[in-house]
């Protein structure tokens, strides 16, 4: 049979990078199998329903090249995808429960239960509570008739037989068990006529016969009503594989990474920005921090995955050749955002120029900068090997694009001497008479012009690159120079001259 997996998330806000995992793993998983990988919208759940999160979700698989094969937004012979469109289907499948004696109609009123919620310590609708309550068990067939005629508000329950074991074979945690006199009586359609995530879900991955069910780990509790419903539909023989993938954990102490970790420590966690409705929280994405998409995928591919060596630069394509469920891990991952950052540096450095032209490009327009081609590969090769994120590179490098706004004065102090003028007034000179103003040619000349006339390299090397970029960090300096061209070269050499005297003449401060 091939295989068929499904990330099936709810839009109730942002996808969490958490979430983004999941998505990965699935896809791995089905690619790595020649399957087929599914969106499907769990959108069911009207009190939680956020307009924008299922565009988000889409527009996120798409940045970060986890297309689906089928699925909401992508086609595919299974559809509807989106759960809210097969509200009949699970109508139906709840009222064949019943009828096939699985399930039966509640009455009870929300406020009769929270009654009893309140009244008694640890109450739950289970085998022995419902043998008391308001429900089609125990009453005769006409009043129930009654009830259901007149439209009274009634939900359709699982029920859960005491005494069984449920075995499950989770691919990730070997055997689990789980006790079915301990579960409760699972709310399958609510009195609206919408299905309750357990019943959609079920009746979802049978119809669209999913092979395994690769979620996150606070879903395997679920599992066990799972179990118990694929056998009251008589559906065992194809009830999928179960893999439950461990937590992220969060960079420092305990606990799972949560949405508000990202403001705390100063760190994306999710994979887009998000701007929230009027008065909800907005969150920092990993695209619009300046991460490239196979950076983050490579990062989130490790975070709970390990390839049983270690090779840590993975292409998606080698993602996919080496990925496997058995490698995925039991214990919660922890978030580490420095990690993210490497990989990060890692994939900018080994990206072409012209690749780091076209991403630089925006963060350049919103700074009134130029954006020419010519001028930001330049720019890219320049300063690739020095960046963390994308828009560091108009950032620390802002020098290339406008004049030095800040110059480092305490170095300035330390390496300005004003005995060095003539030298560096006849130095100058030369530059402005060089040709051709390339970086090998230049370098060679200044350094013979300083060996010549006795001056150490390290007396007035530094000294150019403070006066071309205000700082001692940067790229090469004569590299520099080249870039930013002779005229403005030599412009901020003599400025940074007058600018030096002006430093070492006043007080200290
Ligand atoms: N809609 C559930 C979620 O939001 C899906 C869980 C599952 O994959 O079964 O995570």
């Amino acid at each position: 049979m091939s295989v068929r997996v499904r990330f099936a998330p709810s839009p109730t806000g942002a996808l969490h990078i958490g979430g983004v995992r999941t998505a990965l793993y699935n896809y791995l998983f089905a690619k790595k199998n020649g399957g087929t990988f599914i969106l499907r919208i769990e959108d069911t759940d009207q009190n939680r329903y956020v307009p924008g999160a299922e565009d988000y979700i889409i527009e996120s698989l798409k940045w970060l090249g986890i297309t689906p094969d089928e699925g909401v937004g992508f086609g595919g012979d299974f559809g509807p995808y989106r759960q809210s469109e097969r509200q009949a289907l699970y109508e139906k499948h709840a009222h064949d429960l019943v009828a096939r004696g699985k399930a039966y109609y509640a009455f009870d009123t929300p406020e009769e239960l929270e009654e009893l919620r309140k009244s008694r310590d640890n109450f739950t609708y289970n085998y022995q509570e419902r043998t008391r309550l308001k429900n089609s068990l125990n009453m005769p067939q006409e009043e129930v008739r009654r009830r259901l005629d007149a439209g009274e508000a009634c939900v359709i329950r699982l029920m859960v037989e005491p005494g069984q074991d449920i075995h499950i074979h989770d691919l990730i945690r070997g055997d689990v068990v789980f006790q079915s006199s301990e579960l409760d009586d699972k709310v399958l359609l609510k009195a609206d006529g919408m299905p309750t995530y357990h019943l959609a879900n079920i009746v979802d991955d049978y119809q669209m016969q999913i092979t395994q069910v690769i979620r996150g780990e606070e879903w395997l509790p679920s599992t066990a009503h799972h179990v118990l419903l694929y056998q009251a539909f008589g559906w065992e023989d194809q009830m999928p594989q179960f893999a439950h993938l461990p937590l992220i954990l969060k960079p420092v102490g305990n606990g799972k990474l949560s949405k508000r970790d990202g403001a705390k420590f100063g760190m994306p966690v999710f994979p887009l920005d998000w701007e929230g409705g009027a008065g909800e929280e907005k969150f920092a994405g990993f695209r619009e921090t300046g991460f490239l998409p196979a950076a983050v995928l490579n990062f989130l591919a490790l975070l709970g995955w390990h390839p049983g060596n270690d090779q840590e630069i993975f292409s998606p394509n080698e993602l996919v050749q080496a990925f496997s469920i058995e490698h995925i891990s039991k214990g919660g991952a922890r978030f580490d955002y420095e990690k993210a950052k490497w990989f990060n540096q890692q994939y900018i450095h080994a990206s072409s120029d012209a690749e780091l032209a076209e991403r630089i490009r925006p963060a350049a327009a919103a700074r009134n900068y130029r954006t020419d081609t010519e001028y930001l590969t330049q720019i890219a090769g320049l300063m690739k090997e020095r960046v963390t994120v994308i828009p560091d590179f108009v950032e620390q490098g802002y020098y290339l694009f406008e004049p030095v706004s800040g110059y480092d004065d305490e170095m300035i102090r330390k390496k300005w001497d004003a005995a060095l003028q003539p030298a560096m007034d006849t130095l100058i000179g030369a530059i402005e008479a060089q040709e051709p103003f390339a970086a090998p040619e230049l370098e060679e000349m200044v350094k013979q012009y300083l060996q010549e006339n006795g001056i150490k390299p390290g007396a007035v090397l530094p000294l150019l690159r403070l006066a071309l970029a205000g700082t001692m960090k940067g790229p090469a300096v004569f590299e520099m120079a080249v870039v930013l061209g002779k005229a403005e070269t030599v412009d901020r050499l003599k400025n940074g001259l007058q600018y030096f005297n002006q430093v070492v003449d006043s007080p200290a401060g």
